[in-house]
């Protein structure tokens, strides 16, 4: 007989999902209403208001995508790329390959910039391909590559991007909440993030903004989005403010509770607060790790706070550490993904994570462990 799952509790300081708060697990449980109705409607206005504030943006079209992260990266290159568009990729570790894999499946015409992985994006070399392909009609890039743990310079970026008349994407999937991320400063056009890492909310949600050039970009599109359901003019009708609402699917209205709760959450804590308690809980876990012996991946002035990654050292079975700490210390820290799957191990102080009795739980387990 197949009973009732109860999940272990764990400690969840890998690349995501980070602990999710009761506040927030209590808000989901609250009674489910129709996608339709008019205080589901309320609860829309103040997401889309809340995430404004997130992403620090006065963008009108800003909302969560009904969907994990990859959907919301999935509708910024679906809507804003046409076949034929000359696209700048950067890659400088997974999530890079993602949208460049986004962009060839639109139909655009990729140019790579490649960066080492562990490194940020260089901004010279964005330089050099706007330079060599002034027909450039986008730049894309991740802020906080969580394969590596790298930050790169989004303003610079973006600045170059303006400088040759190209619209901009951003993933800013593990920045969001976690390090700033300032959309209309910065000049970014279109961005997407995650419910999951740094806003702690539980997965499958994914907030977007974009901008008035990035609408209107969409709108002169010469053929229609190949996508239904991530076509943003059809989106729009269900989420526009005010007016008449239409269906276009079953929002997921109590994950969309939980993420409302996230980010009053934020909001009381205050943008400012949540990124220096990351750096702050960052240069604790630091020095944690450092006195086991550990180094990091990324140049210290690349580095993201919420994304620790550390060489394993030699002759140290990465998975079997990994097992243990979550069968003995109930404690998931990530593994490395593609190039550096078995070298490196990321951990994660995510959101609700980042907080001193898990950074001194995971210190303490890692000594035991390779002690
Ligand atoms: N982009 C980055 C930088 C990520 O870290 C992730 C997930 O880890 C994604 C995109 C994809 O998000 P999701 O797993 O929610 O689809």
């Amino acid at each position: 007989m197949i009973s009732s799952f109860t999940p272990p509790q764990r400690i969840l300081m890998g690349p995501g999902p980070s602990d999710v708060p009761q506040r927030i697990l209590d808000a989901m449980a609250r009674p489910t209403i129709g996608h339709l109705d008019p205080a589901f409607a309320e609860l829309m206005e103040q997401t889309k208001t809340l995430l404004r504030y997130a992403f620090q943006t006065e963008n009108a079209l800003t909302f969560p995508v009904s969907a994990p992260g990859s959907a919301g990266m999935e509708m910024c290159f679906v809507n804003l790329v046409e076949p034929g568009d000359t696209v700048i990729v950067c890659r400088n570790g997974v999530f890079g390959g993602r949208m460049l894999e986004n962009v060839k499946r639109c139909g655009g015409v990729p140019v790579v910039v490649d960066d080492a992985w562990g490194a940020a994006v260089d901004p010279a070399k964005v330089r050099a391909a706007f330079e060599a392909n002034p027909q450039a009609r986008m730049l894309a890039f991740v802020h906080a590559e969580t394969s590596t743990g790298a930050q790169s310079d989004a303003a610079a970026l973006a600045a170059i991007a303006r400088e040759f008349g190209a619209l901009t994407i951003m993933d800013c999937v593990t920045s969001l909440g976690g390090t700033p991320v300032r959309v209309d400063e910065w000049g970014i056009d279109a961005a997407y993030s995650g419910s999951q890492k740094c806003l702690s909310c539980t997965p499958g949600l994914s907030p977007v903004t974009f901008s008035e050039r990035a609408v209107e970009r969409v709108r002169a599109r010469r053929m229609p989005v190949q996508s239904w359901f991530l076509d943003l003019s059809l989106v729009l009708g269900y989420w526009q403010s005010g007016g008449h609402r239409t269906y276009h699917h079953t929002a997921p209205v109590n994950p969309m509770y939980a993420l409302h709760e996230a980010l009053v959450m934020l909001r009381e804590e205050g943008l400012e607060n949540a990124w220096a308690r990351h750096r702050a809980m960052h240069l604790r876990l630091k020095a944690e790790l450092e006195a086991l012996g550990l180094s990091f991946v990324v140049a210290e002035q690349d580095r993201l706070p919420q994304l620790n990654a550390v060489h394993v050292p030699a002759g140290v079975d990465e998975a079997a550490i990994r097992a243990r700490l979550l069968t003995e210390f109930d404690l998931e820290i990530g593994a490395g993904l593609g190039d550096m799957a078995g070298k490196i191990w990321r951990i994660g102080l995510m959101g609700h994570s980042a907080r001193e009795e898990n950074v001194l739980h995971c210190a303490d387990a890692l000594r035991q462990c390779l002690g």
